[in-house]
């Protein structure tokens, strides 16, 4: 099978490999499509992970190929996604099903091979089933989606709610999706009219997002979905009296706050919560079966969130692509088939 394999920084090659049995308590994943996450960008040309080499790819969906001996017969041949975290099991989080917390986890694509690449074998644990009529894409699409869904959630949005999202790359776009879905009216605010087309072609109202400094708060709930110092100052100063303001992005550094920032969380009784990853088989909710379930019923435009797809021999024109900032993108993905 054709892999993408990561031997240094900026050093990723099509390779061959052969195609691995499943092990006990695993199935052989025939990998449809595979995105490539703006964290795989990372890894590939700036940060390199844990060990090289190593595939990335996390954000997968394929068929069931085969299974192992001591696994469910009739799997075979179903569509399914993949959680690609393999928690401890053992710690603290894990012996509460919230595995998203795990504290000695494994993760395909970072940690251990992961999915560009034609099959990967992977835990029956893991496995998300996906309606047969759910094209592969979008089923690749659910990795992304549950840590959205997950996020949209903290936002406790109820019917009419005025929301903002700041952020217009595809996980600010899901959240966006999933809360109008929710019923929120919702918003979506970029720092270039370019980064806002892509919300504009999903129907949402957009925004230059230094507007937020400058007028009345004006949101129930305010989605942070960039990560800088500057969207966390906008997303406060746009939130009402007990509204909620939802960090999502990644951290680029430092955060500090102005005095008079830091006021209005305090005067206006603001709710601040963190979101990360997404449940999966959790006592009492899981994100993963509700995006499969979203996605069956097809009410979120998904499809419209790929912007362009690649065979793995493409890679080199789909990294170029990817990391060409002057046109906007939400979701690259790598089709196997
Ligand atoms: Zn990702
Ligand atoms: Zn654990």
């Amino acid at each position: 099978m054709k892999i993408l394999n990561l031997h240094g920084v900026g050093d990723i090659r099509l390779e061959e490999r052969q195609v691995e049995a499943p092990a006990p308590g695993e199935v052989l994943l025939k990998i449809g499509a595979c995105g490539i996450c703006s964290s795989d960008e990372a890894r590939i040309f700036e940060t390199g992970t844990y060990h090289f080499p190593t595939v990335p790819g996390h954000e997968f969906a394929g068929t069931v190929e085969a299974v192992a001996d001591d696994v469910d017969k009739s799997l075979i041949g179903r569509k399914a996604s993949c959680f690609p975290l393999l928690p401890c099991m053992e710690c603290p989080s894990c012996k509460k099903h919230e595995y998203e917390t795990c504290s000695n986890y494994k993760y395909f694509g970072s940690r251990n091979d992961g999915a560009y690449a034609e099959y990967l074998a992977v835990p029956v644990w893991n496995l998300n089933l996906i309606e047969d009529h759910v094209d592969i894409k979008v089923a690749a699409l659910s990795e992304p989606a549950a840590v959205s869904l997950h996020a949209t959630k903290k936002g406790r949005i109820k019917e009419g709610f005025d929301v903002a999202v700041i952020g217009t790359g595809a996980i600010g776009l899901m959240i966006a999706c999933f809360a109008r879905n929710m019923g929120g009216k919702v918003t979506v605010f970029g720092r270039r009219a370019a980064s806002l087309v892509p919300a504009e072609e999903l129907g949402f109202a957009a925004g230059d997002s230094a507007s937020l400094e400058t007028s009345d708060p004006a949101f129930d709930t305010v989605f942070e979905a960039v990560g800088t110092n500057q969207a966390m100052s906008q997303a406060i100063l746009a939130t009402r009296p007990g509204g909620s303001v939802v960090a999502v992005g990644n951290p680029h550094g430092d955060f500090a706050l102005s005095k008079d920032t830091y006021w209005k969380i305090l005067r206006r009784q603001i709710r601040l919560v963190g979101t990360w990853n997404s449940t999966f088989k959790g006592d009492t909710d899981d994100d993963w079966k509700d995006v499969a379930a979203l996605m069956a019923e097809g009410n979120i435009p998904f499809e419209k969130l790929i912007t362009k797809t690649f065979t793995l021999d493409e890679y080199k024109e789909a990294f170029d692509f990817l990391r060409d900032k002057s046109k906007p993108k939400s979701r690259g993905m790598f089709v196997m088939d």
